[in-house]
Order: structure tokens, then sequence, then C-alpha cells
């Protein structure tokens, strides 16, 4: 049906809204009020939430949709992100990036992927390039891909401060942003480059420098995996307060954690505290990444793989075990990943959006119904979607 209403929502657009009747018609927010009144002759379909709140999809800037990884040998070739793993974890917007391997993993795969994911119902982009540098596109340049592939929204995860990058120089580092960043504004997007950072002990070094000897903006840059470690979150937070959007690892394993990993909602909590504008502080996924935890000698100690619900599990986290403001936590997986993508009808629900919505139970916040462009995903906690091969 393309009018889907639901009554009495605990709004939550980020901020809170308060009790409202919310209107969606063909796969946008048409109005929010605290009554709906409908004419006679409308035909749509009316769910009443009462006790639950409706806030926007969760807005993921990484996932690597095709697999990822495999440090541990093939065999290790982390699996490809199907359609229910991210309705499970509430996510209507994916970013697809390739990552360690761009030999056995290409580019054109990944757009093929993204646009899979389109046709089943998701919203989906990509980064071109991958960890490696010289960097590899689709059509030469990075700026022809983002300039001309429509999905194409930056580069990343270009990797620094890592045993697995190329031990990139800033002037290399400023090149490959300057074509990213004109690439953006030509094409009106976000032209964003998106920054592993590794275990190393540069950490954002190479950025720090980029902005004070290029004229490239700290901003161009957004670093993820910033929880890492207590050092780089701390350098994270400076990051932040000059001006740039930090990212933090949703996804971990408890081997992770003991070697030093922040977990991502204790890290939010730690950066407000440490004085991070909350504005720019991120949460993703990492879905389907391998997360391999190197010891101090850079030897392969375990391999997992990346979760598409533990960007919801750490938003969880964040609200009940760290008591931080549902309101702040939501953001951190909606507006602000939004924003640094610059995807104005993601993220939020105002009237005009996307109608990206998730009904979450008041109590426990376990996603309960997902929508995506208008389309129903879950409803009443059972996938009514599935991918074409699921
Ligand atoms: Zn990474």
């Amino acid at each position: 049906m393309s009018f889907i209403l639901f009554r009495n929502a605990n709004v939550y657009a980020p901020s809170p809204l308060g009790l409202k009747d919310v209107l969606v018609s063909h796969g946008r927010i048409s109005e929010i009020a605290d009554t709906i009144v409908l004419e006679a002759s409308f035909e749509v379909e009316i769910i009443d939430v009462e006790g639950h709140i409706l806030c926007p999809g969760f807005v993921d800037t990484l996932t690597h949709v095709t697999g990822g990884g495999g440090e541990g040998g093939f065999a290790t070739r982390t699996p490809e992100m199907n359609l229910s793993h991210a309705i499970a974890g509430g996510v209507t917007t994916v970013t697809g990036a390739l990552g360690t391997d761009a030999v056995c993993r290409s580019h054109e795969e990944l757009v093929a992927k993204v646009k899979g994911l389109k046709e089943e119902g998701l919203s989906a982009y990509f980064y071109t390039g991958n960890y490696h540098y010289p960097v590899k596109t689709l059509t030469g340049s990075v700026q022809k891909d983002i300039m001309l592939i429509d999905e194409c929204i930056g580069i990343g995860e270009i990797a620094i401060a890592d045993h697995r990058g190329s031990q990139l120089t800033w002037r290399e580092l400023a090149s490959v942003a300057a074509e990213a960043r004109v690439g953006g504004m030509c094409a009106k997007k976000a032209g964003i480059v998106s920054v592993h950072v590794g275990p190393g002990d540069e950490r954002l070094d190479r950025l720090f420098e980029v902005a004070e000897k290029s004229d490239i903006p700290l901003k161009q840059f957004y670093p993820t995996h910033i929880n890492r470690s207590e050092l780089l979150l701390e350098q994270g937070v400076k990051f932040n307060q000059l001006g740039g959007y930090i990212d933090f690892t949703a996804s971990s394993t408890p081997d992770i954690l003991a070697s030093g990993e922040v977990k991502c909602a204790h890290a939010l909590k730690q950066a407000i505290a440490a004085g991070a504008d909350e504005n720019r502080i991120t949460f993703s996924t990492d879905g389907h990444a391998s997360l391999p935890n190197f010891n101090s000698k850079g030897e392969l100690v375990s391999l997992k793989v990346g979760a598409m619900t533990s960007m919801h599990a750490e938003f969880k986290d964040a609200v009940q075990i760290e008591q931080i403001k549902l309101e702040t936590a939501l953001k951190v997986v909606t507006q602000n990943p939004a924003k640094v993508l610059q995807l104005t009808s993601k993220g939020q629900i105002i009237k005009g959006a996307d109608a990206d919505i998730l009904i979450l139970n008041n109590n426990s916040l376990a996603i309960e119904s997902v929508l995506a462009k208008g389309q129903w995903l879950m409803k009443q906690t059972i996938a009514v979607r599935k991918g074409t091969y699921e």
C-alpha cells in the first residue's frame, strides 16, 4: 500500500517530538502531527504503535557488502552481506567498501552488489579505492568515479597506521583527498575520505599533518576504528574538537576488547565526557569485515566476522548501560552518519525525508518493525522481505 499511517508514536527524530501521528506516502514522510485526520476516500494502512518508539532507520557508513579481509588465507575470506543481515540490524542505508583485499574483490563486484541491494529495498552507496595506494578505481580516477557513478560517494577505507596499508606520506594522502574533494564538489556529493586507522603508533598523525601542511581541511577525512585503543580515542577527541567527524566501530570480539579496544558504547560516553562534540561522532557496523586480532609481533591470533546487528546492540548499550540520553545515542547511528555522507533525505524523521523508519520497543529498544523507502522489510518482528536467494 502506498500510504501508511502510524498512530500514537513516541517519535525520536532523533530529537524527541513526543506522541505524534506520522503519515508515509509513496516512500516519503509526508506529515507529522499530533493527530492526522484522513479524508474518507483515503485508502491507508493504519498501525497503532502506542508504547513504541518511532525513529529513523540506521545509516551505516561502513559495510563490507561483498565481504572483506581474508588475513588468514583464502579460506578466511568473509562472506557477503545479505538483505536479512541489514534488516536484523535496523540498517536501511549501507555504504559498501572493499578493504584489505582488492585483488580477489573488485569494484565491479561492489557496484553490482550495491545495485542489487537497492533493488531489494535498501539505500546503498559505496566508496571507491580500498586500503591501498596508488588507489584502485573503476574508471581510472577517484574524481571520475565520484562524479560519474551515482552510488559512489567518496573513497575508502584508505589505511593509515597499519601494517596492511601502503605507508602513505602526507603528500600522497593529500592528493587523494584533493581528488575526492573536487569530485564531491562537482557532483554535489560528500567526496569524503573514509580512513581506516590501524593499530600503528602513528595513529592520526598523518591526518593532522595533511591539515597543517596542505590546503585540505581536516573534515575531508572521516577516520574509523577510533575506539581501537585509549590512545587513539584520545587523539580522536582532538580531531573531533578541530571540526572533524570520528567513527567508532560497533563490531568487536572478546579477544579484541581484551587487547585494549574500547567498547563502542563506552567510547561514546568517554568521548563526550572528554569534550567531543556529540554531533560529530558516528557508529558504523564494519559489517562483514574480517576482525583479525594481531599480537604485538603482528602475528594473526584470531579472526571473526563483523555483524550488521552490532550497531543496534551498541546503541542499546549506550542507553541502557552507559546511561546516555536516547536522542544522543540515536543521533550517532542516524542523523550524524547521514550528515557525513551528505544524504539530506536520510537519518531524520522530518517531512519530505525518505520513509526509512524503525519501530522499537519502548522499554527493551528491540527492533520490531523496519520500513525502508516506505516498504515493509520487517513487520512486528517478522522479516517480510528476504534477499533474492535467501
Ligand atoms: Zn577498517
